[in-house]
Order: C-alpha cells, then sequence, then structure tokens
C-alpha cells in the first residue's frame, strides 16, 4: 500500500482522494474546513443574490476509505517527508499531494481592507461577497468600479464577468443611464489573453462598459473615494469591487525555495512534481505553474497525478476549459493549452446553460469520478483547441 497525504479539500485535492483505488493506496486527507467549497458560485451571491448552498461536507463527499483530518497543516518538511499539523502531529508519507489553493491578501495594498468591508468581494466568503450584492442594491447614481488590483487571482474570467452582470442588474433596476460601470486592469486589455479579448471587448463596449487599461493600482484613498495607480492615474468611485491580491496560503516549507515570493509552489509544468522532489506533488490554484488558476484546471491536474501515482507516463497538457459568463444568459470558454493559445470561442446560450449546469453536477463529479470521467473526456475531446482554433481561429 502507498501512503498517500492530500494537503486540501478543494476541488483539486477532494477529486484526486476519490480517484485513487483503496486496494493500492492508503489515503489521508487534510483540510482545515472540513468542507469543499464552490467558489465559482460566489459569482452569482454578489451579482445576483443567490442563497444557493456554496458546501459541502467533506466527509459526505470522498469515498469509505479516505481518512479525513480536519486540521490545518502549519509545515511541510519534503526533505524528511512529513506534514506537520496545527495541534503539534507529524504525519510521514510515502506521496504527498499540495492541494491548498490560493487565499486573498487584502494588505498588499493600503486601503482595500476598507474597501471590502464596505462594498465586499466575491473572492473569499459569501459574507462579503453578499455585501457586494447589498452595494448593488444601494447604488443610486455614480460610478460602480470594478478593478483588478494585480494578476494573481483565481478564475481570469471572474473580473469581467462582474462587470459584465453588475452593468446587466444596473440595466434591469433601471438605472443604467445615471451609473456609471468602470473595469480597470493593470494589462493592456480587458482580457488578458488576446484571441479571447477580441471576442469579449466588443461586447463590453457595446454594454457601455468603460476601460481604463494599463491601470496598476498602488494604494486606495478610502476618505475620497479614489483609487490610484502606480501608472499617475486615479480613479474615482462611488462603489469599488476590488479583485485582491491572491497568494499561498502561508504553509512554513522546508526547503524554502519551493515556494516563489508569493508563497505558490514550484512544479513542473507536465507531471506537477514540486521543483526537485519525485514524491511530492502540487495541483490547482496553490502551484506557480503558468497556468489559469480554474478549478478546470486543478480537475485535469488531479487526474494527471492520480495516473503518475498509479505508474502511468502521464502529462499534464495545460489545458483550461473555463467558463465565461457575459450577462443576459450569454457565455462562452476559455480554451487552449499549453500547445495552443486561447480560441476565439463564440458566445451563445448554450455555452451560459452549461457553466449552470456545471454547477449542479459538481460534488457529483467528485464523488463518482468514475461517471464523469467519461463525460469530461468526451467533451474535452471535443472541444481540443487545435481543433476549435481550425474553425474559429
Ligand atoms: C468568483 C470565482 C469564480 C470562479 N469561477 C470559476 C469557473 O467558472 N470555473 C472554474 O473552473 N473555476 C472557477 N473559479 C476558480 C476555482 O474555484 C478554483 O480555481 C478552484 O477552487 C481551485 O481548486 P483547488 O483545489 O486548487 O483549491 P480550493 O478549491 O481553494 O481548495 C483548497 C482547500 O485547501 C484547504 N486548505 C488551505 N490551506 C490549508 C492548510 N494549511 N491545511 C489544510 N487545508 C488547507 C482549504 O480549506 C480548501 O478546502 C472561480 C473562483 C472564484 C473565486
Amino acid at each position: 500500500m502507498k501512503n498517500i497525504v492530500i494537503v486540501g479539500g478543494g476541488a483539486g485535492g477532494a477529486m484526486l482522494a476519490n480517484r485513487l483505488p483503496s486496494d493500492e493506496f492508503s489515503v489521508t486527507l487534510i483540510d482545515k474546513e472540513g468542507y469543499n467549497y464552490y467558489l465559482p458560485w460566489l459569482l452569482y451571491t454578489a451579482f445576483k443574490g443567490s442563497r444557493r448552498n456554496i458546501k459541502m461536507d467533506l466527509q459526505r463527499l470522498i469515498k469509505p476509505g479516505v481518512k479525513l483530518i480536519k486540521s490545518s497543516a502549519t509545515a511541510i518538511n519534503l526533505n524528511d517527508r512529513w506534514v506537520e499539523l496545527s495541534d503539534g502531529r507529524r504525519l510521514g508519507y510515502d506521496y504527498l499531494v499540495i492541494a491548498t489553493g490560493a487565499s486573498v491578501d487584502y494588505s498588499k495594498i493600503n486601503g482595500l481592507r476598507d474597501v471590502v468591508a464596505k462594498y465586499g468581494s466575491y473572492y473569499s466568503t459569501e459574507d462579503e461577497a453578499l455585501r457586494v450584492w447589498r452595494t448593488l442594491n444601494s447604488i443610486k447614481e455614480g460610478t460602480i468600479a470594478i478593478v483588478v488590483a494585480d494578476p494573481k487571482h483565481r478564475c481570469p474570467p471572474s473580473p469581467m464577468e462582474g462587470a459584465f452582470l453588475a452593468e446587466e442588474f444596473i440595466r434591469t433596476r433601471g438605472l443604467r443611464d445615471k451609473v456609471k460601470i468602470v473595469f480597470a486592469t493593470p494589462y493592456p486589455r480587458p482580457y488578458p489573453a488576446e484571441p479571447m479579448n477580441e471576442v469579449v471587448e466588443p461586447i463590453m463596449r457595446e454594454r457601455g462598459i468603460d476601460i481604463i487599461d494599463f491601470f496598476t493600482v498602488d494604494y486606495v484613498e478610502p476618505d475620497k473615494q479614489v483609487i490610484r495607480s502606480l501608472e499617475g492615474d486615479e480613479l474615482k468611485y462611488d462603489a469599488a469591487i476590488i479583485v485582491p491580491p491572491h497568494v499561498g496560503v502561508g504553509i512554513k516549507y522546508g526547503p524554502e525555495d519551493v515556494v516563489d515570493e508569493d508563497g505558490f509552489v514550484l512544479a513542473d509544468k507536465f507531471t506537477n512534481k514540486v521543483k526537485g522532489f519525485d514524491d511530492a506533488f502540487v495541483i490547482g490554484d496553490a502551484s506557480a505553474l503558468p497556468v489559469a488558476k480554474t478549478g478546470v484546471t486543478a480537475h485535469l491536474q488531479a487526474g494527471v497525478v492520480a495516473r503518475i501515482l498509479m505508474g502511468e507516463d502521464a502529462k499534464n497538457t495545460g489545458r483550461t476549459n473555463c467558463p465565461f459568463d457575459l450577462g443576459y444568459g450569454l457565455g462562452t470558454f476559455v480554451i487552449g493549452d499549453y500547445y495552443s493559445p486561447v480560441v476565439k470561442y463564440p458566445p451563445n446560450k448554450v455555452n451560459h446553460l452549461m457553466k449552470m449546469a456545471f454547477a449542479s453536477i459538481y460534488w457529483d463529479m467528485i464523488r463518482h469520478p468514475e461517471l464523469w470521467d467519461p463525460i469530461f473526456d468526451a467533451f474535452f475531446e471535443a472541444t481540443n483547441p487545435s481543433t476549435l482554433k481550425g474553425i474559429y481561429g
């Protein structure tokens, strides 16, 4: 029996735990919350006021045979092969998988904590997302600024999704001529990948959303309601919803140089092996890999790591397939991999319905990978970026 320790029971960790056969692996899953959160729904908590449940007891989600420890990992020593828990216990392992996700860091930008406290954020908790909903309901006139503070954040489409859904909601409230929506980003264009930007920027312009590019947030002056950029510009707001900088979760690593300056774990982009180690992997948002921090990425990486642990020569392709809500029931997908740039995938209503349907099957997919894998394999094959590129460019 191989002794596998997985730290983090989110999208990637829970999915991996359920994929490892119990006759070959003794699996221990450590999670500080004991719950699995469906974070993508925070978008709809914030911009539609949805109260749909986003948390599931991990014990109900994992297969019999997987041992769950509800505790926080505080230190990981990769040389001596142990994980230390907050109560001081140390667990040894044959193989380790780090799946601790990312966390938000409001301290990186002066004034950001006050802005989140006042207007909310849709990148952390349900309470903060509901504060965004209250902000959208209380504004009567002025400027709502939706601002990307740092390129390192979960789910690349989510900032623009917020702007699209805010615009839709303000229009349905009959306030579109009184409330301006501004989208500010440090990138040279609203969506970082150019082909996808060619699809979505025209829609943003058609809807009258103002775009400010090359705007790198320096600090916020909450009392003056101004965001200042490193480029020397200022953005005045009546409500500001700022996509916060994301960092690693603050575990102490030995050796220290396996994490980057923000605490994300360095790894091989094909195998997800932690830099310099054959018996430790990192999947999902916790890694410093040049891939989108999305649940789809975590899902696919979990599959690759499971196959490597089972002795296969599996390789990660860097594939992403992230759904993108454009408001008014329209959606597209951000589809690309290491070999093909992102596709100009045209928006339609079916794409949006797929995003909604995915929310309904998410936990079932984690619980029963053997049932859902063939369906996802067929979907990923049908939406292969190199094939789609020939059709859509
Ligand atoms: C608004 C929003 C919209 C999004 N939309 C989409 C979308 O449409 N499609 C998509 O694919 N993705 C989307 N995402 C991104 C997606 O939610 C994440 O990429 C995904 O959850 C990453 O999975 P993960 O397993 O790496 O981390 P997580 O799901 O964050 O799980 C990490 C787990 O680790 C645990 N943990 C953390 N630290 C410790 C510790 N020290 N000890 C023990 N346990 C620990 C946590 O409790 C948590 O359970 C969205 C995210 C947001 C915020």
